[in-house]
């Protein structure tokens, strides 16, 4: 185990430092965020955008069956009209013969009927082509203007992404430099504690006060909330090593203690 003595000099200095660290990693840890974040909001746009064109499809693939259905009921409808023409045109030669009149007007009616009936599917077809056009026009609408911001929205998160690459990176460089103005065994340790307690690896100390009269006062970590042992305490209060929560391993400070060393 290390246990060199530092001057308290060094020790304030290296406090110092490992606080600026964690400050930088803190900061970059933001940008790194903020730049998922905006990354989210163009994923998010795009899944919509996919979504409308697939809509986009489905009423077009629609509006195809449907024309399709038009051309053969219009065909039918054609033909029945036809049909009825040719029997009108031959009335009055079959109203000579009784017999043949009466299964000529069924014909007639029956027809009619039919062509009514015929009529009556080519319109609800006709209002369904409308439906679909109209929800074409209008999905196709959303599509486009959701696609010009994507456009835009795209550009600026690339050229703020850029900018704040191009911070963290600084930041990064800033927290080498720092680190190495300090023991190497403190900064790589305190470095891997960075990333193991998401930007939190060392912490004041707090005065619990002194609960009990046969003791001076009580002091937490307040990381992890452990109450802190005696002797480690008075390590802090010392100032000739810095010194980690034997619980949570994060490193411990007495901020106004600092002050007054040296
Ligand atoms: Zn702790």
């Amino acid at each position: 185990m290390r246990s060199q003595v530092i001057s308290k000099e060094d020790f304030k200095k290296i406090i110092h430092t490992l606080i600026e660290v964690q400050d930088i990693y803190s900061n970059a840890l933001e940008i790194e965020k903020k730049i998922l974040e905006q990354r989210k909001n163009l994923d998010d746009m795009s899944r919509q955008l996919a979504r409308l064109s697939s809509m986009l499809k489905k009423y077009e693939q629609r509006k195809k069956e449907l024309l399709k259905t038009k051309e053969l009921v219009s065909e039918n409808l054609a033909n029945a009209k036809k049909r009825l023409a040719e029997l009108m045109e031959r009335e009055s030669e079959i109203a000579r013969n009784q017999r043949s009149i009466e299964s000529f007007n069924i014909e007639v009616t029956t027809l009619r009927a039919s062509i009514s009936e015929i009529s009556e599917e080519l319109r609800s077809i006709e209002e369904q082509i409308n439906d679909i056009n109209d929800r074409y026009e209008e999905t196709k609408k959303a599509y486009e203007s959701l696609s010009i911001e994507y456009q835009a929205e795209e550009k600026v998160v690339e050229e703020q992404s850029k900018e704040l690459i191009e911070k963290v990176e600084e930041l990064k460089a800033l927290k080498e430099k720092k680190l190495s103005q300090i023991p190497a065994h403190i900064a790589q340790s305190f470095d891997n504690l960075l990333t193991k307690k998401g930007g939190l690896a060392i912490v004041p100390i707090e005065d619990l006060g002194n609960p009990k009269k046969y003791k001076d006062h009580y002091y937490a970590c307040s990381g992890c909330n452990i109450i802190l042992p005696y002797m480690v305490v008075e390590k802090i209060k010392f100032g000739n090593d810095v010194v980690q929560c034997p619980s949570c391993f994060r490193y411990v400070y007495h901020p106004s203690w600092l002050d007054r060393l040296g």
